[in-house]
């Protein structure tokens, strides 16, 4: 295809009518113009005839499970997804049925017709997977990167927190947060469980909140981790308890003088009044999102209101790529910024790196494997190790710029099977209403017909 072609040939191609099918498998060619300057085109499909042939699955036991859907193409071209961590794959592979034969390179149309029967929590995942896989597809026709397909890139590499589990003795909930620092991250966040002083005299009050003499006791941790990793470092917290409104603005202020980059989760994400409430009465950021989907049904009421400081989304429940661009685009309207919650495998994680790369008003994401030493090894295509220095590179490579590498997948199978057919999942289960094409019904005069009839 790039073979030099002579003026002789270009100016045949220009004048007769084979110019016009030229086009189809050569570079045009005009008197007087460069072949150089002839744009390269991928020829990898025919995009146009594209068609989801299939939609299957396997689920990955890790630290929590991770279900990874491929969706495949009549053109061998492929898309890999990830349903949110301790998901189920059923949840997305109840959608094969709405995706079977459509174009996947029209993806918001696709995902239009699915999101009826996306929900909240683990219910978003399967919804995020499908599409993560076409972006995934998408990116690999065109030869992109999937970061292209939403927007701009603006940043090279994606700045990542560890979360780092709680242990009784301060000083050693110290030590183990120094040893992340070591590790070269520059973002940290503490669980900071109420019952980490359930067992002190007076510091758990009836109701399960710290009393005053209890915050005093749960700030000894704050301060031994500060005091590990210095005060010039973003600290945030998570995992309370449950609390009433009231008690998460004693907490809340109970925290300030360690400047918290956020305290996470305090109430349901449902309850913007709450959190309005809570964020209102504390310099300490109050920050919520990652079981929520969708800007309209998930975050809207929350930045309307300016209920929050900072939203949360996991890219494999809020909707991944669109989605969350568009949720994170109407935060940065309401100047509140974005950070991803992730706990997935190294597919969502690129995906969400994909995605984090083109958001405006982005702060950090989460990783929640950086102690599994065979997460990074689930995939070829990143550089490796995947988080360098805190980091992670943002892939320049078509698609996802991700592969599972079957054999390692293969060893921490939750459920036999790889990628096994799916037949039971081709036929309609959670509707079977069609938004357009035809049916087979009875029309309206009593005949069984298989078109549309409106
Ligand atoms: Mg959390």
């Amino acid at each position: 295809m790039n073979r030099r072609i002579t003026r002789r040939e270009m100016l045949h191609r220009a004048a007769g009518a084979a110019a016009v099918t030229a086009g189809l498998d050569a570079p045009l060619a005009f008197p007087g113009v460069q072949e150089a300057a002839a744009p390269p085109l991928n020829r990898n499909s025919a995009p146009s005839d594209l068609k989801i042939t299939d939609m299957r699955a396997c689920t990955v036991a890790a630290n929590y499970d991770y279900p990874i859907i491929r969706i495949d193409t009549n053109q061998g071209v492929y898309g890999l997804g990830e349903v949110r961590d301790a998901g189920v794959k059923g949840i997305a592979l109840i959608l094969k049925a709405h995706i079977l034969g459509k174009n996947p390179l029209e993806i918001e149309p696709v995902l239009a017709n699915v999101r009826q029967f996306a929900g909240q929590g683990r219910m978003g995942g399967g919804y995020s997977a499908v599409d993560m896989a076409l972006h995934d597809i998408a990116g690999k026709v065109y030869g992109v990167p999937a970061w292209r397909l939403l927007g701009h890139k603006r940043r090279d590499r994606i700045r990542i927190y560890c979360d780092t589990t709680g242990h009784k003795d301060p000083k050693v909930y110290g030590e183990r947060m120094l040893k992340r620092k070591k590790m070269g991250f520059t973002f940290f966040k503490m669980d900071l469980y109420t019952s980490l002083v359930a067992d002190r005299p007076g510091a758990v009050h009836q109701n399960g909140a710290a009393t005053e003499k209890g915050l005093a006791y749960l700030c000894e941790y704050i301060q031994a981790v500060r005091d590990a990793i210095g005060w010039d470092t973003p600290l945030a917290a998570d995992h309370f308890g449950r609390l009433s409104v009231n008690d998460c603005i004693r907490y809340a202020r109970a925290f300030e003088p360690y400047q918290l980059a956020w305290a996470e989760d305090f109430i349901s994400y449902k309850d913007w009044r709450g959190y309005k409430t809570i964020s209102d009465a504390t310099t300490t950021p109050i920050l919520t999102g990652e079981d929520a989907f969708g800007l309209e049904e998930g975050f809207q009421s929350l930045l309307d209101n300016h209920a929050v400081d900072i939203i949360h989304p996991d890219p494999e429940t809020s909707g991944a790529l669109i989605e969350t661009k568009r949720i994170a685009d109407y935060a940065d309207m309401h100047g509140i910024p974005t950070a991803l919650h992730f706990a997935g495998s190294p597919v969502g994680c690129m995906a969400s790196v994909h995605l984090a790369a083109t958001l405006r008003n982005f702060i950090v994401m989460e990783n929640h494997a950086v102690d599994m030493p065979w997460w990074g090894d689930l995939v070829t295509g990143p550089s490796k190790p995947i988080i360098q220095d805190g980091y992670i590179p943002v892939p320049d490579t078509p698609g996802l710029g991700v592969e599972l590498n079957e054999a390692v997948v293969k060893e921490h199978l939750r459920y036999p099977g790889y990628f096994e057919p799916t037949p039971m999942f081709d036929d309609f289960i959670v509707s079977g209403f069609r938004m357009v094409g035809p049916w087979p019904h009875y029309d309206e005069d009593g005949n069984y017909v298989n078109k549309i009839t409106y």
